[in-house]
């Protein structure tokens, strides 16, 4: 069906590539891809019946024959209220306790069809676990690289998985230099959550579950971590296609938050900038999950979070320890960069209508910050 033909494609050059090579990122621009994939669209009746997993929604997702074999059972993560405006959706709550299982899925079932002698990844800590353990599960051979300082308990994990792990000093910039440069060695499958477009049609599952847990509506506000932006562009991709597909009226406003330590794409947007203009000033940040000075995808999340009539908020340290203290207080415990969003709506004026925070990972990970 040439509707699901499917190829890399970067959104800038508008270069192709099969998806079948290891070219991790546009030969011209050195950007990343996206995916030139058209989904089919997904019928609400029919879903009570199938697999309880993201796999469910397969109409939405690029043909991967070894997804099934490869799953742990990710996706379909409860959606709790918390006021009366506002509930959280807890992806916590997955295999690996991070939202990253969602993309981390993908990557392994695709590299799993393309036999790689090495799958390699960075992360400043759940990526680099989740692909540890998807990589585990469909019997790949995995090394993450981590920036030095890194939570002792994520690499644990990381290592309890089988794979290998590289400490690379310096910030986390400089852990994704060196991945850059360790992928481009044949054989290397670059899962990486950034550059390869796989992972955001995992991530856009978070969307397509609120609709279905909505009985075909969505939020009129959804709010987002955005380090690198992976849920959020995965969020604004689901977005597009239930549009499309004619499976929502209304598009809910993306919100976006950032940690005030590391904010590169709040200032850009507050300043009514299409990319980044120079790099950011950044300071430590308990929300090291969301702490990237320099996003590749940096114009994607600005035009997305601007195509929905959205927004950027940023949220204190001071803030984010109350909101840990809070959720915990509420029976929910959530690693310092996962309460961010939580934070950040306790913070802004009320917005309109329902409002949905992900609380993305879990508090066991990191512990109670200080
Ligand atoms: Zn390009």
């Amino acid at each position: 069906m040439l509707s699901r033909m499917i190829a890399y494609e970067c959104p800038r050059c508008r270069i192709q590539s099969p998806t079948d090579a290891l070219t991790w990122c546009c030969p011209r621009c050195r950007g990343p891809w996206d995916l030139a994939f058209t989904s089919a669209p997904v019928s609400l009746p029919s879903l009570a019946p199938r697999v309880n997993s993201l796999w469910r929604y397969t109409e939405a997702l690029p043909p991967l024959p070894y997804g099934p074999e490869v799953s742990l059972g990710e996706g379909r993560t409860p959606l709790v209220r918390l006021t009366d405006s506002v509930s959280a959706k807890l992806d916590f709550l997955m295999p690996t306790l991070s939202f990253k299982d969602r993309g981390a899925v993908m990557l392994a079932a695709h590299a799993r069809r393309l036999e790689p002698r090495t799958v390699l990844a960075d992360s400043s800590g759940n990526a680099g676990t989740a692909i540890a353990a998807y990589g585990a599960r469909a019997g790949l051979d995995c090394v993450v690289y981590v920036p030095g300082g890194t939570s002792p308990k994520k690499l644990e994990q990381i290592r309890a998985h089988g794979a290998r792990v590289v400490e690379v000093p310096g910030d986390r910039e400089a852990t994704a230099r060196a991945a850059r440069e360790a992928a481009d060695e044949p054989g290397v499958f670059y899962a990486s959550h950034v550059y390869n477009p796989y992972f955001l049609h995992g991530t856009k599952t978070y969307v397509y579950e609120l609709w279905e847990e909505l009985c075909g509506r969505l939020p009129d506000t959804i709010v987002v971590p955005v380090g690198n932006g992976t849920l959020l562009l995965g969020a604004a991709l689901a977005l597009d296609e239930l549009h499309r597909h004619g499976l929502v009226d209304t598009r809910p406003a993306l919100v976006a938050v950032q940690a005030a330590a590391v904010s590169p794409l709040a200032e850009a947007f507050h300043a009514g900038a299409e990319d980044l203009t120079r790099p950011a000033a950044t300071r430590p940040t308990l929300a090291e999950g969301i702490a990237i000075p320099a996003p590749p995808r940096a114009r994607q999340v600005l035009r997305a979070v601007r195509a929905t009539g959205g927004t950027f908020l940023t949220v204190t340290e001071d803030q984010i320890r109350t909101a840990q203290r809070d959720l915990a207080r509420r029976g929910l415990f959530v690693e310092a960069t996962g309460v961010a969003c939580w934070a950040a709506v306790n913070a802004a004026p009320p917005r309109p209508g329902l409002t949905v925070v992900p609380l993305c990972g879990a508090g066991a990970k990191t512990g109670l910050v200080p």
